[in-house]
């Protein structure tokens, strides 16, 4: 098994988390349906994309973690 030859340092350990941040989501309003959708996303709640209905109605409830 690999063993680390030096102590990472605090700074070093810190400096190394500093890019570790979530960031918050930027949903964007639906042209269509005016739900809070994921940029660049199919509509979760009316399957539209591009001003089109890209997925039928129906098949929306069915995979809605597809999109
Ligand atoms: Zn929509």
């Amino acid at each position: 098994m690999a063993v680390p030859q030096n102590r990472t340092t605090r700074s070093r350990r810190d400096m190394r988390r500093s890019h570790d941040a979530l960031v918050a989501a930027n949903p964007a309003e639906c042209p269509n349906c005016g739900e809070l959708k994921r940029p660049h996303h199919v509509c979760g709640a009316c399957g539209h994309y591009d001003s089109r209905e890209v997925i039928a109605q129906a098949a929306v409830a069915a995979d809605d973690d597809a999109a």
